[in-house]
């Protein structure tokens, strides 16, 4: 059979095949043979043990399109970062540092603005302001008003996205409204684990349906961006790179050189202030660090 690894607990992994439910399986032969060990979000082959008490042995780990870091997992599509659009107020800085990791590691991002009910037009005028010339996609929901909820749902269709963001923003919220069967299939997980194995937090998939799946991202602490050079954190805004052209000399840091096309185009508009700030904050940031 085949399926998706959703959870690894102390050499246990559960399988989700479709339509039969998930499988708690281990992994004997993969790494003797493969050396390889099997991560969330892995799709895998396996055989079943016993029906009806839902047990296999995962015998093949089929070619991984990525790896992400952090959370381990196997296979991400994207990544929808979830803020609130005001309470808590939005943190530019931090949500940047999410986007250049993400452009680090070549997952494609989407920004999800949440709590919409809450904002007045003028708010949404500069959220608007701020991202829109970044040219990634902008959702603008509220979990409370149920607003915005099939937009995110198409968003998600037939990926496995990672979903992160701050406390506070309504992520819980929009993951309960995204897969509400979700906490019912954790039940079924633990019923299985409480045979006195002990429990760690892991990466989990949330299955939401025939395809899609949500990975949620626990904390949002490990964003410091120093696994690269200064030189590199321009081609990590994507929106840079179609001015770059206009930067009279190549490896062009955007700041303090003449006849530079992203300032030109940051001058007229065409690029986010915040944005620029946040990449002229981090860049010296990565220069200092160089330093030590
Ligand atoms: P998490 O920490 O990101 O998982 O956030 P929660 O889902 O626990 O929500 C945090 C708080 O924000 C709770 O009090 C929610 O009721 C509230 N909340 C979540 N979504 C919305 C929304 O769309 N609008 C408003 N007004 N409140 C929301
Ligand atoms: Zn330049």
């Amino acid at each position: 059979m085949q399926g998706k690894i959703i959870k690894g607990i102390a050499g246990f992994y559960y399988v989700h095949a479709a339509e039969s439910g998930i499988y708690e399986c281990k992994a004997k032969g993969i790494f003797r043979k493969e050396n390889i060990k099997p991560l969330v979000g892995d799709d895998v082959e396996f055989t079943v043990i016993s029906e009806t008490e839902k047990t296999g042995n995962i015998i093949r780990i089929l070619p991984r399109k990525n790896t992400l870091i952090r959370p381990a997992a196997a296979n991400i599509d994207q990544a929808v970062v979830i803020f609130a659009a005001v309470k808590p107020k939005p943190n530019f800085n931090l949500l940047d540092r999410f986007l250049i990791m993400m452009e680090y590691q070549k997952i494609p991002a989407v920004i999800c603005f949440n709590k919409m009910d809450l904002v007045k037009e003028t708010e949404l005028v500069k959220l608007k302001e701020a991202y829109e010339t970044s040219g990634y996609q902008l959702l603008f929901v509220s979990a409370k008003e149920e607003e915005g909820i099939s937009e995110i749902r198409q968003a998600l269709v037939g990926k496995t996205s990672a979903v992160a963001g701050p406390s506070g923003v309504g992520k819980s919220s929009l993951i309960n409204l995204l897969a509400p069967q979700a906490e019912m299939e954790t039940g079924e997980i633990s019923e299985k684990i409480q045979r006195g194995r002990h429990t760690t937090r892991h990466a989990e998939l949330i299955f939401v349906q025939e395809g899609t799946y949500i990975v949620d991202t626990p904390g949002f602490s490990s964003l410091s961006v120093d696994r690269f050079e200064k030189e590199e954190l321009g081609a990590y805004f994507p929106e840079f790179a179609r001015y770059e052209s206009g930067c009279r000399f190549t490896g062009c840091s955007h700041i303090s050189e003449p006849d530079c096309g992203v300032k030109a185009a940051l001058s007229e508009g065409k690029i986010s202030r915040i944005r620029y700030e946040n990449y002229v904050e981090i860049f010296q940031e990565l220069k200092d660090k160089k330093r030590y």
